[in-house]
């Protein structure tokens, strides 16, 4: 990305090991994320050409000689940000906060290196069907996302539950709450295929509402009370004051969308009785069993790519998410 709505397809060199714990990965699938938008649309600066993408799934290539757990050839899946998985924080479950955590950049491209292999890495047990790429794919960012949206709002058996943002993480964050047991899922949505695939996903509710209106709809839809567990997956201050607008008294908030100027007041959340709890998802928790729902059927989370390009139309796979012609782009490296 050279800028905003600036990106480029260019040849660059070949990652390499560059200290004993990495890995080098030949993806098989990589993508766009809601969060590169941001740069995309001018809202983070770009100050120097930027490789692009934190998403991955693929083949190990090479592994540094500190590397003992993956292997040459195991297909695996890892987090945006890498960790040694050993560490107070990650023991804890917030391998994210890792004390020796490390950006995972440049996955838009055939090769990644990866930091920290051993802690950061999942294999699948075998090679995984050309046919569940995209879904162990979205395991990597969007789909550990929407669950830890989920699983952050406290989303137990039997809960209602509202979804604000309906983008990628948001529709992962209705399969999640689904997955969790929720028994109604109110998801706050305009667009018509992305309402489909939300219902899809198991959404029993949709509000197209906004704003005041959107919050009074909500408390209609749950006779004056208001949702149990609110995800909150977009990030801007009108996203969140939604989501707390729609909580109920004890209620959580799970807030996943990158916070873009929300400011918080701190007397509302207190009258309010809101929990409020977010970050970036502790992917690398979640994958073991993310992996397990994905092989043996039980979701199918690839369904948010409604496009796939080559990653040479990488700048089309950018404009069609920014107008929302697309929902998620997945690039493929080899270009078929
Ligand atoms: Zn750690």
């Amino acid at each position: 990305m050279y800028g905003p709505r600036d990106v480029r397809f260019e040849e660059r060199p070949e990652p390499v090991i560059a200290e004993p714990t990495d890995a080098i990965i030949r993806l098989t699938a990589t993508c766009i994320c809601g969060s590169d938008l941001w740069p995309y649309r001018g809202a983070n600066p770009i100050t120097e050409p930027t490789p692009m993408g934190h998403e991955y799934c693929g083949v190990v290539e090479d592994v540094g000689r500190g590397v003992t757990s993956i292997k040459k050839g195991q297909f695996v899946i890892g987090s945006f940000f890498a960790s040694d998985n050993t560490c107070p924080h990650c023991r804890f479950g917030y391998q994210t906060s890792c004390q020796h955590r490390a950006l995972v950049g440049g996955a838009q491209a055939p090769l990644l290196r990866v930091p920290l292999a051993d802690g950061t890495l999942v294999a699948t047990p075998e090679m995984p069907s050309a046919d569940l790429f995209p879904s162990l794919l979205a395991l990597s960012d969007v789909m550990g996302t929407g669950w830890f949206a989920a699983d952050a709002a406290n989303v137990k058996l039997g809960a209602t539950v509202a979804v604000v943002g309906d983008g990628a993480v948001g529709l992962l964050g209705v399969l999640s709450a689904r997955q969790m047991g929720a028994e109604r899922i109110i998801v706050m949505s305009r667009h018509t295929t992305r309402q489909q695939l939300a219902r899809e996903f198991g959404a029993t509710d949709i509000v197209t509402e906004r704003g005041d209106d959107g919050v009074a709809r909500i408390k209609e839809l749950t006779k004056g009370v208001g949702a149990d567990s609110v995800l909150e997956c977009v990030g801007t201050p009108e996203a969140m004051a939604q989501a707390i607008g729609i909580t109920r008294p004890g209620g959580s908030v799970g807030y996943v969308g990158v916070p873009h100027g929300v400011e918080l007041d701190a007397a509302d959340l207190f009258f309010r009785h809101v929990r409020l709890f977010g970050g970036p998802a502790p992917v690398r928790r979640y994958l073991p069993d993310l992996i397990d729902r994905v092989l043996s059927g039980r979701m199918n989370p690839g369904k948010v790519f409604d496009l796939t390009l080559p990653l040479r139309e990488v700048a089309e796979g950018y404009r069609a998410m920014d107008e929302r012609r697309a929902i998620k782009t997945l690039l493929r490296p080899e270009g078929d």
